[in-house]
Order: C-alpha cells, then structure tokens, then sequence
C-alpha cells in the first residue's frame, strides 16, 4: 500500500495491526546491533594466516636488508610504499606509510594545517580569523567530529547521485575562508555512492578562492566491491591535467583488508606537500611498525593477492547487503515513504525514511533491542535538519541477527510514517 495515497481509515487499520506486531517483539527481548560499519568474525578470519608464523630475523629485514625491528624508515618501508603505489595508481615517492588509522593521518593532517599551515597559504589556518570546511552529507561522523573538536566551521553540501552536488561546492569555495572539504570518492560512507568521472575532474579543475585549498580524499573503500566493481577516475591524474595537484590530501589504510586497527595507512600527496610533510613528521615519530608492515607485505605482496581477499570479503559481505536490500524492497518498495541507497560496495546502505521520522524509528528500534547509528550522525554537528536519514551497517551481526534486525526495523519505518500521517 501507498501510505501517501491511502485513505485514513486505511491506514489506521494499518498502525493498529502494525503495533499489534511490535508488541510481539517487544516480547522477545532482543538485543542487535545495525550501528557500525565493523567486519565480522568471518571477515577477520581470512587474514589470520598473517600472524600465525614465528619469525626468524631474516623475515624482519626489509628488501633493502634493513632491520625493521628497529627504529627508522619513517616514511614507511619502500616496498609498502611500492604496494600502495600498485593500488592507487599514485608514484611511490608521493605515498607515505604512517601507523594503524588512516583516521589518525587525517587528524593530524588538520591540525598540521591548523599549527604549521600547508604551501601556499599565508599562514597558519589556526591564525585565520574563521576556517570553514565543505561537508558532503550524509556523510562520516568522524570527519566532522575532527571539524568540531578543532573548531573549525562546518558548512553541509547535499549528496547526489554521482557524489557531492558540484555546484554548491563550486560557489562555497569561491568563499576565501574555506579552506577544506572532506571526500569519500568511491562505495562513500553512507551512501555508497562512487564519485562519476565528471565530479572528479570538477573538483580537479573548479577554481578556489582559498590559495590554501584542500581536499581531504579519503578513499577508505578503494578495492571494497561488494556487487560489481565501481570505477573511480585516479584524482591526482585529474589534478596534474589543471596544475592543482597540491590541493589534494589523499588517505587509506588497509584497515577493512586486513585488521581494523591493526592495518597500515598511508597519506599520498604532491612533491610540494610531501616536502612540507616530511620534515614535521620526522619530528613526529622516528619510524611506524614496520614489522606490521613486512606482515602486510607476506601476505598480500601484490595487487592481485588483494583482489582475491576482497572477493571472499565481497562473499561474506554480499550475503548481508542482499538481506538488507532485499528486506527493504519487500518491506517498503510499495510504502513511498522510504528511499534508500543500492551500493556495488563499501560497508553501508543510507536510508531515508519520511521526513520528520528518523528519530522515531530511532527510539522504535532501540526499545525494541535494535541499535542503529545515532540519527543525525551522518550530518555535520550531528544534526540531520529533515530528520530522515538513517544508515545501516550490515556487515558486524550475523545474517540471522540481520535479517531479524532489518524486520525490526523496517516495522519501525512503517509505523513512524503512519503515526506522522496520522498526526
Ligand atoms: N574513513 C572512512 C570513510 C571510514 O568509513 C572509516 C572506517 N569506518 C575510516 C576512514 C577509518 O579508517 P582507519 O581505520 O584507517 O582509521
């Protein structure tokens, strides 16, 4: 039934039977979790083949026969840089390999700017009376949790289909006191959207105001097809074609190929921002785990070695996607009171519920025992202002917890619409 062409009385009938069931599960006393994008047991399995050897002292020597045991290398060890160069498609010289958390690189990337300022600024972004960064939304509450915690003024740009709307962002740069953007070019959290060739080149050649301009492209998802496979144009090759290869930080670890936490991350940048970078990095640290690296090496040593990874990811992955997608299809294709997003990959589904009703299916939910991510998460400041948009992190429970998750929810959805239609 169309809730939105239905008559009243219909849709009372409705609510009526629909509470009728959630009181049910109300009964069950469940308690699931939907809320954050973390790879499942399985997942993490496929890479135990990484720690499980002893060592001998020749395995803790690099190629160059450099002991990695000890301190040094800091720019991370040269053929970690060489793997990540096969990856991205990015020269090996403009890739450097920081610690565990491409999170933490992004961090300490602003506040780098914040303190020291970045090539071809005027000075320090900390000294600048107002900074401002352009927030794609729905996007990752951790990008905009760095805005806030360093004061820096968020300014939300709508999703698109093919990634962030490029006129918005076209005319908010023009404002000098914009100084960054945050990106998700490909399966981006939530949405899974991939980012279509012509807003790539856009954000390569549109004109800023800020001389100090950047943007944060934080590829997270870069070899995390789920379906088919999405192709991403390489930013930097864009970039190089308009002269305005310094404006991008590029960041992505390993994080969802091998271990959260316990990956490699690297940052990638031009000559002119690596020489800015290295010398306060070597202030930093006298060298990352580099025998953590030599391990990624062992047991992905080529690009190839990480496709056949991500496809049995994709395996465990795609059971999952396919219960959420195909839950929400039965459950609320004919309601017209949900959209949601139909990614080839990533680790999330973005759904938008009736305007005004997030938060109640929130609560639905969470008294219900299903946790999902807080509702305005997805927004700068954490506040979602149509009220809308939940997302769905399908890949930690198990597909029976999911499955029973998703009918929770999808309850939810249906009987917030009609509470709000009916009001
Ligand atoms: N960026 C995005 C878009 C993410 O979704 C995540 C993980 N949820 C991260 C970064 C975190 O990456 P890392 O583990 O390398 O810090």
């Amino acid at each position: 039934m169309n809730y939105l062409k239905a008559k009243k009385e219909e849709l009372s009938a409705l609510l009526l039977s629909l509470k009728a069931k959630y009181d049910e599960v109300l009964q069950k006393g469940l308690s699931l979790d939907l809320s954050r994008g973390k790879p499942t047991a399985e997942q993490l399995d496929l890479s135990m083949p990484m720690l499980g050897k002893s060592r001998t002292v020749a395995d803790c020597k690099s190629a160059s026969g450099f002991d990695c045991r000890n301190y040094g290398v800091p720019l991370g060890v040269p053929e970690m840089r060489a793997f990540w160069s096969d990856l991205t498609g990015i020269p090996a010289d403009n890739i450097i390999v920081g610690g565990n958390s491409s999170l933490n690189l992004m961090y300490d990337t602003v506040a780098r700017a914040m303190l020291y300022g970045v090539p071809g600024g005027e000075r320090p972004w900390c000294r600048e009376e107002k900074v401002k960064f352009l927030c794609p939304a729905p996007g990752y509450d951790r990008h905009f949790a760095i805005c806030e915690s360093l004061g820096i003024e968020m300014i939300t740009v709508p999703m698109k289909a093919d990634g962030p709307d490029m006129d918005a962002v076209e005319a908010l740069v023009l404002d000098p006191a914009v100084k960054g953007i945050w990106c998700v070019p490909k399966y981006a959290n939530p949405t899974g959207v991939t980012y279509s060739d012509e807003v790539v080149t856009r954000f390569a050649s549109m004109k800023t105001a800020a001389p100090d301009f950047r943007i944060f492209w934080d590829n997270a998802y870069l070899v995390h097809d789920v379906y088919n496979e999405d192709t991403l144009l390489n930013v930097f090759d864009e970039a190089k074609k308009y002269g305005t290869e310094d404006r991008i930080f590029f960041f992505t670890s390993s994080s969802k190929i091998t271990f959260p936490g316990a990956g490699v991350a690297i940052m990638a940048m031009s000559d002119r921002n690596i020489a800015w970078v290295a010398p306060i990095w070597n202030v930093q640290t006298i060298g990352h785990d580099k025998l953590n690296q030599l391990r990624h090496l062992e047991f992905l040593p080529d690009k190839a070695a990480v496709k056949a990874l991500m496809a049995r990811h994709a395996e465990i992955l795609r059971r999952r996607f396919d219960i959420v997608l195909d839950t929400l299809e039965k459950d609320l294709a004919d309601t017209g009171v949900a959209t949601w997003t139909r990614p080839n990959g990533g680790y999330f589904v973005s759904l938008d519920v009736l305007d005004g009703t997030a938060k109640r299916v929130f609560a639905l939910c969470r008294d219900a025992g299903v946790t999902l991510t807080n509702v305005g998460a997805t927004f700068p400041y954490g506040y979602d202002p149509d009220d809308k948009n939940l997302r769905l992190a399908p890949s930690f429970p198990t597909c029976e917890d999911l499955a029973l998750a998703m009918s929770v929810l999808t309850l939810a959805v249906r009987m917030a619409a009609l509470e709000k239609l009916l009001a």
